[in-house]
């Protein structure tokens, strides 16, 4: 494992910490693992997967694994299937993705379907938390500087 991060129990079972003090584009974790169709990923699986394609489903198996879900998370996943740091991630945080935002390319290829088995009631406590994730939504996490959602003051007061 990393150093820089711990795996321990979080609001939602385990969850990823970190161990540190983390800069913002701190690869923290990768995601790595068999890479699958869906019908061919163990049920008990379904939970942990990552969707690499339109077809193919990655079941991770390194401490990615362990790293939940947020609506307003402080970390994103990149082409190499790293999780990075979105902003500095004070020693202690748990450190979080999320699981139904992708890019607009992403949803055009891969269309509307959800597995009813990723919909979950959200406790991340974020104040844009959409409470039931229950699909995808294209509203892509990027690191901070590049984010649009991340902006505190609203488009209109640039006026
Ligand atoms: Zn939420």
């Amino acid at each position: 494992m990393d150093q820089s991060i711990t795996v321990q129990k979080s609001n939602t079972g385990l969850g990823v910490f970190a161990a540190e003090s983390l800069e913002p584009m701190t690869k923290i974790a990768q995601f790595a693992g068999p890479v699958c169709t869906l019908d061919a990923v163990p049920k008990e699986q379904l939970n942990y997967i990552l969707r690499a394609t339109k077809d193919l489903y990655l079941t991770p198996e390194t401490d990615a694994r362990y790293v939940n879900h947020s609506c307003d998370p402080n970390c994103f996943i990149d082409d190499d299937l790293f999780i990075v740091t979105r902003t500095v991630v004070h020693q202690g945080t748990e450190l979080t993705i999320s699981y139904n935002r992708i890019s607009e390319s992403e949803a055009q290829d891969w269309g509307n379907f959800w597995h009813p088995a990723w919909s979950f009631h959200c406790q991340c406590g974020a104040s844009r938390c959409c409470g039931y994730v229950n699909k995808y939504i294209t509203d892509e996490v990027r690191p901070y500087a590049e984010s649009p959602i991340s902006r505190s003051e609203p488009q209109h007061a640039l006026k």
